[in-house]
């Protein structure tokens, strides 16, 4: 670890140690990190791959955690975090995010720069290289229909770039969803709006989300994917499981979708949970819910 550290150091690359995950993930859960590394750029991101791959290290990259359910016992294999790839720019049309920027920055940005299309990113907690990733998306939007290419390092440590057509996006998916890939930044079109408009969709979909959705409460948003021709969230509340618990981790009375973390759960619980919950609708319904949730160990 020390020899981590020095070349971290010597890369003028931020870290921390024994970093609390339940500090950094929105459902309040987890151990210790060993060490978490904070590049600013693609070169950083490059040069970090490039040394685990000749020191024989794995490595993990996360944005803001708002999708991940961390182990008790906290991860030994490094973290890459991209809250300092915070770059914003706008140039002939066109947007570039860096992969750490909140969507909700990007969202708002855009939206004062006279552009609609991205108004359905604004409440979804993430940031833009999570959102690329998981092909976020709301409220009838999605990050596919408005990404123009992307920008990352791959597991050899070259900076590479995605055209669009390359995303391979679908429902929940992308190119970089089974690869250990770093997304650095993105590129994004959308057509010229009127800021008014969007201001009232932002404001529409943000009263949709309090209405709906636990926002008092750590989560990590909708736990499943929506099963083809069904809903999961119904289906749970169909089979008589909203505010059933495990421990502190229970099933939310505002919307079955989702597992609150009410009571210190541990990661232990929230597995449990998805269990009882996946078997009670297969049972009920023949339908496996698949998780959309990322369960994350060394
Ligand atoms: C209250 C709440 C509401 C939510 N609502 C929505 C919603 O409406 N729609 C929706 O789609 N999601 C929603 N989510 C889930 C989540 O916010 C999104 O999936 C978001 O895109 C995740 O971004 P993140 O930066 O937090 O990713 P993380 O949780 O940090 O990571 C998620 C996955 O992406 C990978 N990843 C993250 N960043 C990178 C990167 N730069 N390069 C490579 N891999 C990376 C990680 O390895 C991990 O596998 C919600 C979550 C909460 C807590």
């Amino acid at each position: 670890m020390t020899k981590f550290t020095d070349f971290l150091s010597s890369e003028n690359i931020a870290y921390s140690l024994n970093t609390s995950l339940k500090e950094l993930s929105s459902f309040k859960i987890g151990g210790k990190a060993a060490i978490v590394c904070y590049p600013e750029c693609a070169e950083k991101a490059a040069k970090i791959v490039k040394y685990c791959n000749e020191n024989g290290i794995k490595y993990m990259t996360f944005g803001r955690c708002s999708n991940v359910l961390f182990p008790d016992n906290g991860l030994l294999t490094p973290i890459i975090k991209t809250d300092k790839m915070d770059s914003i720019a706008y140039s002939d049309g066109l947007f570039y995010f860096g992969a750490g920027v909140m969507l909700a920055k990007a969202s708002k940005y855009t939206v004062d720069k006279g552009f609609g299309g991205m108004e359905f990113a604004y409440g979804i907690p993430g940031s833009v290289g999570g959102a690329v990733y998981m092909n976020a998306g709301a409220y009838g939007g999605e990050m596919s229909q408005c990404i123009v290419k992307t920008e990352y390092v791959d597991d050899k440590g070259n900076i590479c770039i995605l055209e669009n057509k390359l995303h391979d996006f679908s429902y929940r998916h992308s190119f970089f969803t089974d690869r250990n890939y770093i997304i650095t930044k993105t590129c994004i079109s959308l057509q010229k709006g009127d800021k008014a408009r969007s201001a009232a969709l932002i404001d529409e979909f943000q009263s949709a989300r309090k209405s709906k959705q636990p926002l008092d409460m750590p989560s990590a948003g909708s736990v499943f994917k929506r099963p083809q021709g069904y809903f999961a969230g119904k289906l749970i509340e169909d089979s008589g499981l909203k505010g059933a618990s495990v421990g502190g981790a229970m099933v939310s009375t505002k919307h079955s979708g989702f597992i609150v973390n009410y009571d210190n759960a541990s990661e232990k619980d929230v597995r449990e949970l998805i269990s009882v919950i996946q078997n009670k609708v297969r049972e009920n319904y023949g339908v496996l819910l698949e998780c959309e949730l990322k369960f994350i160990e060394d």
